[in-house]
């Protein structure tokens, strides 16, 4: 497991230790630099920055404890994220990522939730990309463990589901009018990273690092910032308004 998040002071961790938990996942690392612009520029360089001020911003509420599966340049399976957000008992996993379509026009967000099939061929295209990071691990990870198995084979419960959808609307809504979206935004593939079936699940392409206005986009701080605090409106509307799986026991 990578560093997760900042330590709290013991007096902080006391007033916070039955918030919300957070898991904000920036996609790639070290070995894995995700997609790569046509300058060189990193996804896994932009997924880190953003997943930082992502981490600042919902901090700064006050309503969540908020942890990252990664908080530097390191390599994290896909599986090690998925048991780092069920090891933080998380109530809200999402996944940063930029893409990298085959049509350069094409440009903007999109929001991914877990499915077995994929809603159109350009998300399992989305979804066989982002599953790709795995092979960095090496050999030894053919197969996948017995605590994988047995996620994989309880996943979708219906709790679940209903929260990823929730959660990805908010984000489409907050994002609506203010950062550039993909037509049909909000899709739905099998991704490995989405398939802890006790935490309601995203994973956020924050646009295309194949087009060039994107790009110029995704690389610019302010705009990282931008998409940061629409992230932090979602969250906070998904917290609000949706009861289902642990926010429901947590307010009964
Ligand atoms: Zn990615």
């Amino acid at each position: 497991m990578a560093a997760i998040g900042l330590a709290a002071p013991a007096q902080a961790r006391l007033v916070t230790k039955n918030l919300p938990v957070v898991m904000i996942d920036p996609g790639h690392g070290g070995m894995d630099p995700g997609t790569i612009a046509a300058d060189g520029l990193f996804e896994k360089t932009i997924t880190l920055a953003t997943g930082h001020l992502l981490y600042r911003a919902l901090s700064r509420t006050g309503r969540y404890r908020v942890e990252m599966t990664r908080s530097t340049d390191v390599y994290v399976t896909l599986e090690g994220r998925v048991a780092g957000a069920t090891a933080a008992k998380a109530d809200l996993f999402l996944s940063l990522h930029c893409d990298h379509l085959p049509e350069a026009d094409l440009r903007g967000a999109s929001i991914f939730t877990l499915s077995s099939t994929a809603s159109d061929r350009l998300a399992a295209g989305v979804a066989a990309d982002e599953n790709s990071a795995d092979r960095f691990a090496g050999p030894h990870f053919s197969g996948v463990s017995p605590q994988v198995a047995g996620i994989l084979a309880s996943l979708e419960t219906r709790a679940t589901r209903v929260g990823s959808a929730t959660l990805a609307q908010d984000i489409q809504r907050s994002f609506t009018g203010v950062v550039p979206l993909l037509p049909d935004p909000h899709r739905s593939a099998n991704f490995a990273v989405l398939r802890d079936p006790s935490t309601p699940s995203a994973l956020m392409e924050m646009g295309c690092l194949s087009n060039p206005l994107d790009e110029r986009l995704l690389r610019s701080p302010s705009h990282q910032q931008l998409v940061a605090d629409r992230l932090t409106t979602s969250i906070d509307a998904y917290f609000a308004n949706y009861s289902g799986g642990r926010g429901l026991r947590m307010a009964g």
